[in-house]
């Protein structure tokens, strides 16, 4: 990249189809919010600052003897300008590139790729986007940014300049001062934010949780002591005690530390003593993120410590499973001068997470328990992340899994907790049952769902892709152990059928039916590990199980679509032995011209048996002709 970089002549540059895509629809979308330039602005600048304190604290050098950071606004009416300028870390001319002028956040593609050209929907979508610096333009006709990285000498100042279409230009300059300034041009329709009492009651709105001061200049004011003016209060409102912080306020901070234009959900704002001392304010979203599916998705959660800001890296600072949750925390007492890479293997830092991380299932909880409908909303959002806990958290695994739900045969909304399971279990009744497939409609169809449908027996329908994953790692709950449906043995005899329930058919008995199991299986031969009798069966003629030990077909598939080796293993096929296909096989097996004819009926059970547990067959057109050998033979 860097023979791109033109250092001395002012060049014209494109943008990135997707940031003219952006401007766009955000000067369409977000008219309505406009104010929220500020607010993103003022963010940039407050980051920009703390990432100068941070590089700072290994080479002081960069202050530049101005190491009082802080954020400066102005108005010029008469030009119609409005300036922001941090003295932050600024940016050379390459990020000036990189980071203005292209999208460089992970998912973007996957992004632009669900925008509907409906703006309502759309306007939404770009709040969990995250619109940042081009925000500018929905009220600027053309903005003037001028910077200059801490560390670089004066003439390496760069300046960026655009009118939001299709292009900016770009040039070397003097700058004296470090950090970023940025000069709006506003539209003529945007007059009101010229106006200073305006511009400052929403700087205040949204700086006020910043721990950076945010000043108001005013050169023609004619006493000195109105020439600046801090407009907020400038100490972090984590920092501020819990009953002098208003809801807003909190709902506030969490847009600046969330990236996100929607109130969040819930939150958790803790001072803890003990062997380490720390201050966490943690949130729930509203929504997922863009990103949320994206490995390389951006931080959530910001380590600070003793308000200084070290970094920003959620899969330090939480699992993964919870890395949806947005906030700050603050550690008192670990080394400000020490590297991330240290920083993140300390003890400290693991207990400060393991603290974090049981104040937010204490959070969740609390929801679960006292507000269903917003807890509804965190597992519509993140359920399938919350899954992977279960895997991922041995030591929380039992929390974890008392804020799961579930779909189940009777209850077809994902509202079933694993004690509502429990506590509806049959006399008789030791397993928590489950059944997992790529659909739900495809789990609800399964046959072998039939016999525990006729006893009565609620089974717990998994759809999702964590779902095996899940079931892999959660063995039993309240001493119950969880049990596939589709997966070695079912024994049902113990369960008590309730009144009303389908008395069980007279199935003929398994020993009698030996020859006939033994003969399906020689002519199946490879398919079919075992032919055996089934007691899960009601409708259906036959399906596949799998043994014990095996991968079920559903798991199985799913990790050869990851491109991950799986051992083959060989499905059981079960038959029913009341139903008439089955019986008609066995009449078959007794005729004198058997052979070639009971082999073809045979396959054709295994191939039924394949399609309903949702696989492929291998021989698609053989299937086609056997059928059509029974339909016009
Ligand atoms: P986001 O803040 O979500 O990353 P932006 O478009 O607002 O997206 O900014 C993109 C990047 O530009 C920032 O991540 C940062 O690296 C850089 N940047 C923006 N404003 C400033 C600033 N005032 N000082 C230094 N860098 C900045």
């Amino acid at each position: 990249m860097s023979e791109t970089v033109n250092e001395n002549v002012k060049e014209t540059l494109g943008f990135q189809a997707e940031v003219k895509q952006l401007l766009q629809l955000m000067i369409h979308s977000l008219y309505s919010h406009k104010e929220i330039f500020l607010r993103e602005l003022i963010s940039n600048a407050s980051d920009a600052c703390d990432k100068l304190r941070f590089e700072a604290l290994t080479d002081a050098a960069l202050f530049e003897a101005d190491s009082e950071l802080k954020i400066k606004v102005s108005v010029d009416k008469d030009a119609k300008t409005i300036t922001l300028r941090d003295n932050g870390i600024g940016m050379s001319r390459q990020e000036v590139i990189e980071h203005i002028g292209t999208i460089a956040k992970s998912g973007t593609r996957e992004f632009f790729g669900k925008l509907t050209g409906d703006q309502k929907k759309d306007a939404q979508l770009i709040g969990q986007f995250g619109v940042g610096f081009y925000s500018s333009f929905i009220v600027a006709d053309r903005v003037t940014l001028t910077t200059r990285r801490a560390g670089l000498t004066q003439e390496h100042g760069v300046r960026w300049e655009s009118a939001g279409e299709g292009d900016y230009t770009l040039e070397t300059v003097e700058m004296a001062e470090r950090g970023t300034e940025i000069v709006l041009h506003m539209k003529d329709d945007e007059a009101e934010f010229l106006d200073a009492w305006r511009l400052k009651s929403v700087i205040r709105e949204y700086s006020d949780h910043i721990a950076i001061p945010v000043e108001f200049i005013n050169d023609k004011a004619e006493d000195e002591k109105d020439k600046v003016e801090t407009v907020n209060r400038a100490n972090a409102l984590w920092t501020r005690a819990k009953n002098d912080i208003t809801e807003d306020e909190y709902k506030a901070f969490y847009k600046h530390v969330g990236h996100d234009y929607e109130d969040p959900l819930a939150w958790t704002h803790v001072k803890v003593e003990g062997r380490q001392d720390y201050t966490a304010l943690l949130y729930v979203p509203a929504h997922a993120p863009f990103d949320l599916w994206d490995r390389d998705a951006k931080a959530g959660v910001k380590l600070y410590v003793k308000r200084v800001f070290i970094m920003e890296d959620a899969r330090k600072l939480m699992p993964s499973y919870l890395r949806f949750i947005r906030g700050v925390i603050d550690a008192a007492d670990l080394p400000l001068n020490v590297s991330r890479e240290i920083l993140q293997e300390t003890r400290d830092m693991e207990m400060i997470r393991g603290g974090c991380v049981r104040k937010v299932l204490d959070l969740l909880d609390d929801l679960a328990e006292n507000r269903k409908e917003d807890y509804a909303k965190v597992w519509e959002h993140f359920g399938r992340v919350l899954k992977e806990g279960v895997g991922e958290d041995q030591g929380n695994k039992e929390r974890i899994a008392k804020l799961l739900r579930f779909r189940t045969t009777t209850v077809d909304e994902e509202t079933v907790t694993l004690a509502d399971y429990v506590g509806r279990m049959k006399e008789g009744q030791d397993k928590i049952y489950y059944l997992t497939a790529e659909t739900l409609a495809a789990a609800k169809a399964s046959p072998h769902l039939e016999a525990l449908r006729n006893k009565g027996v609620e089974v717990i329908l998994l759809a999702d892709r964590v779902d095996e994953w899940l079931v892999g790692n959660l063995f039993e709950f309240d001493g119950k152990s969880l049990a596939s449906v589709a997966k070695g043995q079912v024994d049902l005899a113990a369960i008590k059928s309730a009144e009303g329930d389908e008395p069980e058919a007279e199935a003929p008995k398994a020993e009698e039916a030996a020859p006939l199991l033994e003969r399906i299986k020689a002519a199946l031969g490879e398919r079919a590990k075992d032919v055996r009798a089934s007691n899960r069966l009601v409708e259906s003629p036959a399906c596949l199980v799998a043994d014990e030990g095996d991968l079920n077909g559903n798991l199985a598939r799913m990790l050869k679509s990851m491109g991950q080796a799986v051992p083959e293993s060989t499905p059981i096929l079960e038959v029913n032995l009341s139903h008439a296909l089955i019986k008609r096989l066995e009449a078959e097996s007794l005729a004198s011209d058997a052979g070639a004819r009971f082999d073809e009926l045979a396959g054709l059970l295994m191939d039924q048996a394949v399609l309903l547990d949702g696989g492929q067959l291998a021989d698609p057109a053989g299937f086609v002709k056997r059928v059509n050998g029974l339909l016009f033979g």
